[in-house]
């Protein structure tokens, strides 16, 4: 069959017999990951939230030692109830977002001391608990216990957008992706359904450049047919993040510890340790100003060049102040300047550096 002969196909739309196809594709050729259990079967609750929750925002890649590391150091969410919430805060570091794992941590407590230690098993109920959204809640209620709930989230929007050939722009056209994607949930299977969504828009309906040829839904696919596949979904152009400036001082010892001090329990980052700086504003205040706010009298210096996060809604560039050199002897271990505290740098998670 050519590729010319291929785009003139007559379309079935996307339905049943699409969920048939990828059913099929999944038994085979699915994605060997340490939280899948067998096609047909439901997994532990506990393994799907966990790692649910690891892979927002993270690749499977990187989610796969750290899921295994939480397994064996806490294997049910009792027992990651019990942790303190700093030993999960330091296992979690290289995962970023800290406050998933504050409430990771927050939902197994509620779990454990709530429920029982057993995980509500519908859409409605996971999505009262905390960290759970509206995907997490349904991929936890279709992979764990079979519910027809369909997590929708940035791969399997591209999917439904490709297969019905959707061309309203990103974000508006979220409420009707869902609503497509629903449709085609099976009320058997739903967990292999959505995993099979998953790993079809992983490996082969990807963003730029989707293989079709050896889609095993590219028969009804409308996108595929029209030739449009990889300029779809069509997104309005972001609007510039707003930026914010401050300086850090980067206070070192000579034994790789540095002075910390911890965030506000409430707000961005919440209860966790940073370098001190300055407040993180639109314009940066004056130098001589700005040394007002360092931790300790130094010969502070700035580093030439600046270092820069991006969070989800803004971007952080921040002038890195180290002392002149390194701290030694002061300040001790037992006594930093309050409200400071020396922690060994490669060993603590701060979050934005
Ligand atoms: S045929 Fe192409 S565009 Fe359609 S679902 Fe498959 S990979 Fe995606």
């Amino acid at each position: 069959m050519t590729a010319v002969a291929r785009k003139q196909l007559p379309l079935r739309p996307a339905g049943p017999d699409t969920v048939d196809a990828l059913l099929a594709w999944y038994d085979e050729e699915r994605r060997d990951l340490p939280w899948r259990v067998a096609p047909g079967k439901r997994a532990d609750p506990y393994r799907v939230w966990l790692s649910e929750i690891m892979l927002q925002q993270t690749t499977v890649k990187a989610v796969i030692p750290f899921y295994l590391r939480f397994l064996a150091r806490w294997p049910t969410v009792k027992a990651l109830a019990a942790a303190p919430l700093d030993d999960v805060l330091a296992a979690w570091a290289g995962l970023g977002y800290y406050s998933r794992a504050r409430n990771l941590h927050k939902c197994a407590v509620a779990v454990a001391e709530g429920l029982g230690g057993k995980f509500p098993g519908t859409v409605a109920e996971l999505q009262q608990l905390p960290g759970i959204g509206p995907y997490t809640a349904a991929a936890i209620a279709a992979i764990a216990f079979g519910e027809a709930a369909t997590p929708v989230d940035g791969n399997i929007e591209r999917v439904v957008a490709r297969l019905f050939a959707v061309r309203q722009p990103l974000p508006a056209a979220k409420s009707e992706l869902k609503r497509l994607a629903a449709t085609l949930t099976p009320a058997r299977r739903a967990g292999d359904f959505a995993q099979a969504m998953m790993d079809l828009g992983a490996g082969i309906c990807t963003p730029r450049r989707p293989s079709c040829l050896v889609c095993p839904v590219q028969q009804d696919c409308a996108a595929a047919a029209h030739g449009i596949a990889a300029s779809l979904p069509l997104r309005l152009e972001r609007t510039e993040r707003p930026q914010r400036v401050g300086f850090a001082f980067v206070a070192l010892r000579e034994d790789g510890h540095v002075l910390l001090r911890k965030r506000p329990e409430a707000g961005l980052l919440g209860g966790m340790l940073e370098v001190p700086g300055t407040a993180w504003g639109d314009l940066l205040p004056p130098a001589k100003e700005a040394l007002r706010s360092a931790p300790l009298r130094a010969d502070w210096w700035a580093v030439p060049g600046t270092v820069v996060h991006v969070f989800t809604h803004f971007r952080l560039e921040l002038i890195v102040y180290p002392p002149a050199r390194h701290l030694h002897p002061a300040p001790t271990a037992a006594h930093p300047p309050p409200p400071f505290a020396l922690a060994h740098a490669r060993q603590t998670p701060i979050p934005y550096l």
